[in-house]
């Protein structure tokens, strides 16, 4: 097949883009070896492609919103989920400690905000980080195909470093979001930022939101498919933190990224993408990443709005 081949020029072409910075809020991602770039693509008939460092591992860290977003809505219904979390693009930063004035509700579940909203969620008002954070990480599993780990060094940090985390966590509780404990919820939300992924993991996943919900590998249904059209539109409007109009017009694919330098892309009924690069823009969005996800959608005619 000539896929393979294709995609290693992908990963050359980025190389040269040497721009970005290397999250730096927390040691272990300011350490990250910014060389390392990596694509895969899964389609929704079970096949797998892959090039450059497809192995190497990252935190999925915000990428995980997406996903957590479809379990909430799986286990408290869409109606409640939308009582609690709008599905308005915000514009400003993720981790901006705002909510909708008229509601009370975080803008979206992408930001942080929303995020930590959605998880809380999970399971229920009063289970643990621990009872959410094994719920999340074996439905990511079952997407993956493989068991995923919690990367314990990135999640102690995160959590030695959770101030703003914090205060969007009390704020939420103060305007009703969270009827839990608010630090469960954060504390369980900065563990499913710290689960490890690698590119392949991550098509996988994403190809499950391609096809309906249906797992293209095992067949199983794992996402029901109102929670898919769901995500997707909200990943189309809010998943590539303040630069969602830029992404859907040059690229458009539904997507997400997240701070280690990953990035997530699904269009329905056709393929998952996902791109790997540490180096990030002023915007939070792999520089390579990027590049890489631009090549794919013009080469392959990938761009929602575009006849196929
Ligand atoms: N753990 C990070 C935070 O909540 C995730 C940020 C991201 O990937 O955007 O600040």
């Amino acid at each position: 097949s000539p896929i393979p081949d294709y995609l290693r020029q992908v990963v050359e072409n980025a190389r040269p883009a040497d721009s970005g910075e290397v999250a730096g809020y927390i040691e272990v991602l300011a350490k990250a070896d910014a060389s390392k770039m990596a694509v895969a693509l899964a389609t929704v008939d079970g096949k797998m492609y892959s090039a450059g460092d497809d192995e190497v591992e990252f935190s999925i860290q915000s990428i995980s919103k997406a996903f957590v977003y479809a379990l909430a809505i799986q286990d408290t219904g869409l109606p409640q989920v939308l009582e609690k979390v709008g599905v308005e693009p915000s514009g400003d930063a993720f981790n901006k400690l705002s909510l909708q004035r008229s509601t009370n509700r975080p803008m979206n579940p992408m930001i942080n905000a929303g995020a930590i909203a959605t998880h809380s969620l999970i399971v229920g008002p009063n289970a643990t980080a621990e009872q959410r954070v094994d719920r999340i990480l074996k439905a990511l599993s079952r997407l993956a195909g493989r068991q995923l780990r919690v990367d314990e060094a990135v999640y102690e940090a995160e959590l030695k470093d959770a101030n703003r985390n914090m205060g969007l966590g009390y704020m939420l509780k103060a305007a009703g979001i969270i009827d839990g404990d608010p630090q469960e919820a954060v504390r369980g939300y900065i563990r499913q930022c710290s689960i490890n992924v690698n590119v392949r993991d991550l098509a996988m996943m994403a190809s499950t939101l391609c096809n309906a919900g249906v797992h293209p590998v095992s067949g199983e249904g794992i996402i029901p498919h109102q929670s898919v059209r769901q995500v997707l539109s909200v990943m189309t409007t809010c998943g590539m933190y303040d630069a969602a109009g830029d992404w859907v017009s040059n690229i458009g694919i539904p997507a997400k990224s997240g701070v280690a330098g990953g990035i997530i892309g699904a269009l329905p009924g056709q393929v998952g993408i996902a791109v790997f690069s540490p180096k990030l823009d002023e915007r939070g969005n792999s520089v390579r990443g990027v590049i890489m996800c631009e090549k794919l959608s013009s080469d392959m005619g990938l761009h929602m709005m575009d006849i196929s």
